[in-house]
């Protein structure tokens, strides 16, 4: 089978990255249409995305974008999760979502509709393209429904004490993601947690609650097992086949979903189906801060308002998330941020910098196109591509032929390479003199309030400029302004 990607590139398995369930890198082979079927674990929207969070989709959406630049034709698919992912991975838990609304004083779906449009607007900052399809879980209850009373009639699940289970007994493998030693760990993990005694094995799962500790959940359908809710791990299962069918090719999440989400989301879905289906899991690794790994049921999480209201344009977060690979646990610090924000603006001057007049030299475009493609294709290796942007910058060739490379390498890194840089000066003209020295004067002032470690008096200035449409950066080289 051959694929034509862009131009006449023959992009037959030319893409390779690590597997999880392989535990390889290797290539990427479609199924017999061409097609790659991707599906993404999306937000559960409980509170706003933490910028770990981001770090999974803004690597998630550069490999969506990597494969279509290669000339993979990819339908991309996620979910909301709006009911049924418990506090404990366990199953024993409060709902999330119900504790959302519980510390916000509102009603579940209030909750749901203000962390779903607060997650896309995060993601239309960071460039992140919308998936092809977007589903909450609440609109498949059906089908939820459909493959827990499918899983019974097979006998892959069990009823106890008012929830219905999966038996992981029933497989032969159901730690598919592990090699042995890990097995061993994976079950002493979860040794500290709460057992639940309807459980007939100790990694059984529920698939439909009508029963838990929490009698006061908001959500609760009608269903052959009574009243109840369903377990987060189906969702995902359901919702992917909705809409891509009994094959998947591509699977992503952070690394933490590898065990039990993925592993669960496995053992139901071949059970139900009778064949294997997904064939590549795609895992990003954590960011991290400095006490470990980021999470929202710590209180005080870092997000991307935070990040904007210290004045950092987010794009400066992306460009941090793909100067490191992927796989890597990513440590996140205000220096290191500082660092890449300079790297940054200077990139997007020199870019604006450029005369791109005269021709395009179409041998020299093509050999730079295929060395940033190679890159990509070697496991994402997105700090490469980037390193190409300066390789090209400083070559001997036409500013027209750096200009449209640069454009075309976007469409994957979504930096806003060629039009950062020149939407600045113009938002800042548009101030009259009395403000700009108001605004200089005002940077000066809070200069020495930071000298003085008087940090309140900094940050109200920082506020006053903001509450004027007027946004503050620290970079290394000073202090920039810009229109909000
Ligand atoms: P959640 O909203 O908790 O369902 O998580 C959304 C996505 O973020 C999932 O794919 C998680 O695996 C991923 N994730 C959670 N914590 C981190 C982190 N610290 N760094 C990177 N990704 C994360
Ligand atoms: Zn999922």
């Amino acid at each position: 089978m051959k694929i034509t990607g862009n131009g006449d590139t023959k992009v037959e398995n030319r893409f390779r990255f690590y597997n999880t369930l392989t535990r390889q890198v290797g290539p990427v082979v479609p199924r017999e249409d061409g097609k790659i079927r991707m599906y993404t674990c999306g937000p559960t929207v409980y509170h706003y995305a933490h910028i770990g969070n981001l770090r999974s989709y803004i690597m998630e959406d550069v490999l969506e974008k990597a494969l279509r630049y290669a000339g993979y034709d990819v339908k991309r698919v996620m979910n909301i999760t709006d009911v049924g992912h418990l506090s404990s991975d366990a199953d024993t838990g409060e709902d999330k979502m119900l504790k959302g609304a519980k510390r916000e004083n509102r009603t579940v779906m209030e909750i749901a509709q203000f962390y779903t449009d607060a997650f896309f607007a995060d993601c239309a900052k960071l460039n992140i393209k919308t998936p092809d399809i977007v589903e909450p879980a609440t609109n498949c209850i059906p089908e939820f429904i459909h493959m827990v009373e499918v899983l019974l009639e097979k006998g892959y699940a069990y009823t106890a004490g008012g929830n219905v289970y999966f038996d992981t007994s029933k497989l032969d493998d159901y730690f598919v993601f592990s090699s042995q030693s890990e097995k061993e760990l994976l079950v002493g993990v979860r040794e500290d947690v709460e057992e639940d005694a309807n459980k007939r094995n100790r990694n059984d799962f529920v698939l439909w609650f009508t029963k838990s500790k929490f009698e006061d959940q908001a959500l609760k359908w009608e269903s052959p097992w009574g009243t109840g809710y369903p377990g987060w791990h189906i969702e995902c299962s359901c919702i992917s086949m909705k809409h891509l069918g009994e094959y998947m090719d591509i699977h992503c999440g952070g690394v933490d979903n590898i065990f039990p989400h993925h592993t669960n989301e496995i053992a139901q879905s071949e059970s139900y189906l009778g064949h294997k289906w997904c064939s590549y899991w795609f895992h990003v690794n954590h960011l991290q801060d400095k006490s470990g790994k980021m999470s929202k049921s710590k209180g005080d999480f870092l997000t991307l308002s935070l990040l904007e209201e210290k004045g950092y344009d987010p794009l400066v977060y992306r460009m941090f998330c793909l100067q490191s690979h992927y796989r890597k646990p990513l440590e996140f610090s205000y220096g290191v941020l500082d660092n890449m924000s300079a790297a940054y603006t200077k990139l997007v001057r020199r870019i604006a910098d450029l005369k791109p007049e005269g021709g395009i030299d179409k041998a020299r475009f093509a050999e730079y196109r295929e060395a940033f493609q190679a890159a990509l294709c070697d496991d994402l290796n997105t700090s490469m591509a980037i390193t190409i942007i300066y390789d090209l910058l400083k070559d001997e060739m036409s500013d027209a032929t750096k200009y449209a490379l640069i454009e075309d390498f976007d469409r994957v890194l979504s930096l806003n390479l060629t039009t950062a840089a020149v939407r600045e000066p113009e938002k800042d003209q548009d101030v009259d003199e009395d403000m700009r020295s108001y605004i200089l004067a005002k940077i000066e002032e809070r200069k020495a309030a930071k000298k003085a470690k008087d940090f309140a008096a900094a940050d109200a200035i920082r506020e006053e400029l903001l509450a004027k449409g007027i946004v503050l950066k620290d970079t290394r080289e000073g202090v920039v302004w810009h229109r909000a």
